[in-house]
């Protein structure tokens, strides 16, 4: 990860070059800044455009941080406890070789190659569930659709994005949307919200078939769908 200093602001951006004439830059929902540029560019160069960039980037952050749930003020900092797979970790924060995130020993410690910073702490966990999210999601989905066949369902589209308040939704094209803070829930939670999105594939609304196919593919739903609602994330 790259970063570059905009007014007391420290932008955090990954760098990808391809074979390509302009540089592009992108937020993604991860919240997660890339500059797409050209395999000639200098990394001075990028960063001023970064720079140039600066207030539509604060502006794109703005936009997909509206979708975060409302957690308790978080400072990113040692000793904080944070939430994945149902269990609280121990956040500690260190100095590394690479910004990277990994969990051990019942821990889950942030290594940032510069200073740690409230704001690149932040960045890297947010990026580290969004990935552990996509991973846990697509392995559910495709365990649960085998369970779908006699519905002649084919294994739907998903996107990972934040929502207020929601937990995954179908659209009525049979994509289906996760919230990626549904990792911080224990894994059968998560399980239920994926099993009810896929019933909507079958029954799109909340009706008496549709709650009887819940019952059927996951019995004591209920437990969980509780569980989850008394989590506080
Ligand atoms: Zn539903």
């Amino acid at each position: 990860m790259e970063d570059v200093a905009y007014g007391t602001q420290t932008i955090y951006f990954h760098l990808r070059r391809v074979e390509r004439k302009t540089l592009a830059i992108e937020v993604h929902p991860d919240l997660s800044i890339w500059a797409i540029a050209p395999l000639k560019a200098s990394l001075s160069d990028v960063k001023k455009r970064i720079v140039r960039r600066g207030t539509w980037i604060n502006k794109q952050l703005n936009y997909f941080e509206q979708f975060l749930p409302r957690t308790p003020e978080r400072e990113y900092v040692s000793g904080e406890t944070h939430l994945y797979l149902g269990r609280r970790y121990l956040l500690r924060v260190r100095h590394g070789e690479e910004n990277s995130v990994k969990l051990k020993g019942g821990e889950l410690f942030v290594y940032c190659k510069t200073k740690p910073k409230q704001e690149l702490v932040r960045r890297l966990l947010a990026e580290w569930y969004y990935n552990h999210a996509k991973k846990r999601f697509d392995k559910v989905i495709s365990e649960q659709i085998q369970r779908y066949k006699r519905f002649d369902i084919e294994a739907p589209e998903v996107e990972i994005r934040r929502m207020k308040n929601r937990w995954g939704s179908c659209t009525p094209k049979g994509k289906i949307i996760l919230n990626p803070e549904l990792i911080k829930a224990p894994g059968k939670c998560i399980e239920y919200v994926l099993i009810h999105e896929l019933c909507h594939l079958v029954h799109p609304n909340h009706g008496k078939q549709f709650y009887a196919l819940l019952g059927e593919l996951l019995p004591g739903w209920v437990k969980w769908k509780e569980k989850l609602e008394q989590t506080i994330f």
